[in-house]
């Protein structure tokens, strides 16, 4: 959506081909059969860090549908709650990566010995980490001396659902980046936006701006083969409903519909290049449990729930507006146990979990429950990733390649999916020889963090 909505900004007729009934992709939303509901396939969060995200969402004129928050609610079970997040001295902000540091210190989640290992490794991480390391967030912890309850309560936490993998599995310029960006360069990059309206409803911005753009969206349009005439220099893709034909293609797929579609494209060379980078890639699960009550159960807009299976809890009918009832989202990340537990499990164990954070749940009445499991949600960032993504520059003539998983830098998020899209963009206007600029330019690190680039 992204590149397609660019390409039309730039002037060209732009067909933006989807397989599926409705846009967005792993991040979107549909009338679930089982409850009856419009819900997002999982809840899906953007930082103040996320400039082309916000940027797409500005061109399409949906960026006002986004709420922000700062604060973040820690809840242990039992109901004790701490708060994360910026706080100033009166009316003056701390200078970052300072403005976190009040609500830590004060922060009952944590123990002395935390808050010491933790404001250690912070300290640590006001150098960037090079892209070149090959250590392990896990081991890099170990190395810094991070007591158990930092490791569970914070570093768990915030990489499981930022990263979407285990500690052991991520590549430490990775976790850098996203600690640095969420909670040191400055107050806005950390801040957290959620849409308040379903997300394929967020997108209908896309489809009006194509449209408006005399582009189109083709709905229900799988793509099974491709072929390229070397005399005409044109791309003809074969789906159901017959032969398109275009001058340029921008493949935006995820990387295993990608290695699906390369033994129907046309040989080249780089191809079993691509296929092999292909080959590195694997996926890691999220799952969201979605549960309607009888009554609130909670005053809160989101929390974060430690020490358990379920680690964030998103209360729909307050961040959505026009969603009327008592809708609760829960979600797991980064476990492979719970996206293996058949549904009523899952469900049952998510909803007494949550009766331990919010004894509430006891008195309630659950309505209506549906469980939704991604298995393919999103890639791992291992060390090594970054030699097997991909830039925008394809094997084949006038293709490009977009998608997370591509040269962003970024892991598997809604803004490397759109800074991918950016870039193909712009690799396409480059071989019209009409160079564009579409990439947002990053948020620049504010306070102390300045000198520390
Ligand atoms: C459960 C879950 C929770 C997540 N939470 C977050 C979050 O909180 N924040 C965040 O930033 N990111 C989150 N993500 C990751 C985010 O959703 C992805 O990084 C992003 O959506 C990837 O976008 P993409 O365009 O690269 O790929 P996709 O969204 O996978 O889009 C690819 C599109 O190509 C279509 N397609 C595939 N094959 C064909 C074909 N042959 N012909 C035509 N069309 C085809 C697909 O139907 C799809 O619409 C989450 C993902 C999941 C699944």
């Amino acid at each position: 959506m992204s590149a397609a909505c660019a390409l039309a900004e730039a002037g060209l007729h732009v067909r933006l081909v989807e397989r599926r009934g409705y846009l967005g992709g792993r991040a979107s939303s549909y009338l679930h059969p089982g409850v009856n509901e419009v819900i997002d396939n999982c809840q899906h969060v953007l930082f103040g860090c996320c400039t082309n995200l916000i940027g797409f969402y500005k061109r399409i004129g949906v960026a006002d549908r986004i709420y922000w928050t700062s604060e973040m609610t820690m809840i242990e079970p039992g109901g004790r709650r701490s708060k994360l997040g910026p706080s100033g001295l009166g009316s003056w902000g701390l200078p970052a990566p300072l403005h976190g540091l009040p609500k830590l210190l004060s922060a009952h989640a944590f123990s002395l010995a935390d808050k010491f290992a933790l404001a250690r490794a912070f300290t640590s991480l006001m150098r960037p980490v090079p892209a070149y390391s090959r250590e392990t967030l896990g081991a890099w912890l170990r190395r810094h001396g991070q007591t158990q309850g930092a490791i569970e309560r914070f570093w768990r936490l915030v990489i499981a659902s930022a990263l979407n993998a285990d500690i052991d599995s991520i590549a430490m310029p990775y976790a850098a980046k996203v600690i640095r960006e969420l909670f040191m360069n400055s107050a806005f990059a950390g801040s957290m936006g959620m849409s308040t309206v379903p997300l394929s409803e967020l997108y209908l911005g896309a489809t009006e701006f194509l449209y408006q753009h005399g582009s189109e969206v083709l709905l229900n349009s799988n793509v099974e083969a491709t072929e390229w005439d070397e005399e005409t220099s044109q791309w003809t893709l074969a789906g159901p409903n017959g032969p398109l034909v275009s001058d340029y293609l921008v493949l935006a797929l995820p990387f295993e519909a990608t290695a699906k579609l390369i033994p129907k494209m046309p040989p080249a060379e780089g191809t079993e290049e691509l296929t092999a980078k292909i080959e590195q890639h694997e996926h890691w699960p999220i799952c969201s449990v979605h549960l309607w009550f009888d009554r609130e159960i909670t005053e809160l807009d989101h929390a974060v729930l430690l020490d358990r299976e379920v680690h964030w809890l998103y209360n729909q009918s307050r961040l959505q507006t026009g969603r009327g009832g008592h809708y609760i989202e829960l979600v797991v990340s980064a476990t492979r146990a719970f996206a293996a537990l058949p549904r009523e499990e899952a469900i049952r164990q998510a909803l007494a979990e949550l009766a331990e954070f919010f004894p509430s749940v006891k008195q309630a009445k659950l309505e209506k429950a549906a469980l939704v499991k991604e298995v393919r949600a999103t890639f791992g960032v291992p060390p090594g990733i970054d030699a097997s993504r991909p830039t925008a520059v394809s094997p084949w003539p006038n293709c490009f390649l977009a998608g997370d998983w591509t040269a962003t830098g970024w892991p598997s998020t809604m803004e490397s999916a759109a800074r991918s899209g950016h870039l193909a963009a712009e690799a396409l206007c480059l071989t019209l020889r009409e160079p564009r600029t579409f990439l947002e330019p990053d948020l620049q690190p504010q306070g102390l963090m300045r000198f520390f680039c």
